[in-house]
């Protein structure tokens, strides 16, 4: 029986056709080892990782290959032992056709592990073990591929009622959260225990859909043992209605907890957190196994002759995978995800990754291509759907106009691309299409503004640095002035001075000849500027000149009086 707990419903949302009987029928299978592993070094929200490897290195399975860049990282692990072939530009599994890079293995066949040990987190800081999971690359395998380590972190109190785990799997085709915890239910509950002592929670939730019985009893049998250890009932299995997208994070939070996360809000300020339990089994290997993040459950289905769930090494590619199913001979796609939130792929060699929980084989037959895109009639059917509660009309509206920030105004950035809107449109507005080009131009208006700023900030900088020089230049050369004109005062006042010596006589008449030589010249080259000549600069012409006659005198040979 899954536990008695009070449920509440969220706004709109639809039923789909779920089609997922078909990769239920047989049990996980281990793909094959690939001829060569792709693996992008860059697998979740956050900095690339820096690679760690060069070409000609032997790696083991498990070796951090990528360096997590910061705190808001992952590091990337080689799926298996061999040797590296190249770090290199390959194509992403990503519907913009882009590549990245990426770390190229050729498998020695060995399989062999580094050495593995359990991480004793209950003797380590927060910080500690959040920083061990970073390393360990562990990551949302929910599809948004969010740092883990980022969200065991309580929040401002410390502590959190409840910790979510989602299991609710809503999107057709998609069954491998389904399948593992029908088959891994005890370590996923020993993965749920662990991040319950690190978040400090209480209660811990696991959300099912009522459409996966065999999984709600398999995971109901592990928590009841965990539950007779802890001595009171701590983890709750609860059967939740089949609606998609029951498995947003804020929908379930909301049907299990009735907590309503405003938009732009942290659910752990509102005292919960939520997991894919595909992460949660993913934090147990890496807590208890001394295991990375190097493979996961991936659904292999759509236009295949076998639908059925693999473990698929990261950087397997996906015509391996789809090859081991028998695709029909009309398939014509391959789309990451489910056909509701997908992606589609450039191409069937883009390597599995950590975001990758279903490889969904397509054909006209089985997604017929949408009819025409007929104009929006504002019959609001959308806004009824919309399960995150926005207006999505309006954002179609703007971001079709390219208006983006009144978009952003509607709270564009709080869609989830769920897709809800455009399954109910009648008039076949691929209604996401638009969002997700907003969404896009505006990181990218972003970027560039930030390298602008960057820019701007730069050439201000120089400006001041340049101004700056400018001035102490200026000074210096003030001060230089000053001294010299000192000099010639002096030097002035001393061919003032009434001569009492023949030296004295002999000095003054060299400065008075070298003045009036000054003024000679000066009127030579000048005429026009000897009149505007102030005494004291005259006298300090004077001054360099009887100074110029000093040296020419003494430098003239001397002739010894006895000679
Ligand atoms: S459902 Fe389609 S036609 Fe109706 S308001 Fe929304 S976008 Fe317009
Ligand atoms: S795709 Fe976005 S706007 Fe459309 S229903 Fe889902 S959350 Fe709402």
């Amino acid at each position: 029986m899954s536990a008695l707990q009070r449920l509440f419903k969220f706004n709109g949302g639809v039923k789909p056709a779920y089609n997922k009987d078909a990769s239920t029928g047989l049990p996980i299978a281990v793909a094959p080892m690939p001829k060569q592993l792709v693996i992008p070094l860059h697998q979740s929200i956050g900095g690339p990782p820096r690679p760690l490897v060069v070409a000609g290195e032997r790696v083991l399975k498990g070796q951090r290959i990528g360096g997590a860049d910061g705190n808001v990282s992952s590091a990337v692990h080689a799926s298996t032992s061999g040797t590296v072939l190249a770090v290199e530009m390959r194509l992403m599994p990503h519907t913009s056709g882009l590549s990245a890079m990426c770390v190229v293995i050729e498998p020695d066949g060995r399989d062999e592990w580094i050495p593995r040990q359990a991480f004793d987190y209950r003797n380590a800081t927060p910080a500690q073990s959040r920083e061990y999971l970073r390393d360990a690359g562990v990551v949302g395998l929910g599809g948004a591929v969010f740092p883990s380590h980022l969200k065991l972190n309580a929040g401002k109190t410390g502590k959190l009622d409840s910790l979510v785990l989602n299991g609710a799997e809503c999107e057709p085709f998609i069954t491998c959260d389904d399948v593992l915890m029908r088959e891994r239910p005890k370590a996923l509950i020993d993965g749920a225990v662990i991040m319950r002592e690190m978040l400090c929670a209480g209660e811990v939730l696991i959300g099912i859909e009522d459409n996966k019985p065999e999984a709600i009893a398999a995971m109901e049998a592990a928590a009841a043992v965990a539950n007779a250890a802890a001595g009171e009932e701590i983890y709750k299995v609860v059967s939740v209605p089949t609606r998609y997208p029951a498995g947003g994070a804020k929908q379930l939070i909301r049907v299990l907890t009735g907590i309503e996360v405003p938009h732009g809000e942290r659910s752990t300020d509102y005292g919960v957190q939520c997991f894919n339990v595909g992460t949660a089994y993913a934090i147990y290997e890496a807590i208890a196994l001394g295991q990375p993040l190097i493979s996961r459950i991936v659904t292999v289905a759509g236009n295949v002759g076998q639908a059925r769930n693999y473990e698929v090494l990261f950087g397997t590619p996906m015509k391996d995978l789809t090859a081991l199913c028998g695709p029909l001979p009309d398939s014509d796609r391959i789309i990451m995800g489910g056909p509701m939130m997908g992606f589609l792929m450039p191409g069937d060699e883009v390597p599995v990754v950590k975001a990758t929980n279903c490889v969904l084989v397509g054909s006209r037959a089985l997604f017929p291509p949408p009819p025409p895109e007929m104009p929006c009639i504002r019959c609001g059917e959308c806004a009824k759907a919309c399960p995150s509660d926005l207006q999505p009309f309006e954002m179609y509206w703007f971001s079709r106009a390219k208006i983006f920030g009144k978009a952003q105004e509607y709270h564009l950035f709080d869609c989830i691309e769920c897709g809800c809107c455009a399954y109910v449109c009648p008039s076949r507005i691929p209604l996401v299409d638009y969002y997700r080009f907003a969404k896009s131009e505006i990181w990218a208006r972003e970027t560039d503004k930030e390298a602008a700023d960057v820019a701007r900030e730069r050439y201000e900088f120089r400006l001041l640095r340049e101004e700056r020089e400018k001035q102490e230049k200026a000074a210096k050369l003030a001060a230089k002035t000053a001294a010299g004109r000192e000099k010639a005062a002096a030097a002035l006042a001393e061919a003032e001075k009434p001569a009492t010596t023949p030296e004295e006589e002999a000095k003054h008449a060299l400065i008075s000849a070298a003045l009036e030589r000054a003024r000679a010249q000066k009127e030579q080259a000048h005429p026009e500027n000897t009149v505007d000549l102030t005494p004291e600069q005259q006298a300090e012409i004077a001054a360099i000149e009887a100074r110029r006659a000093e040296i020419r005198e003494m430098a003239k040979p001397h002739v010894r009086q006895d000679d």
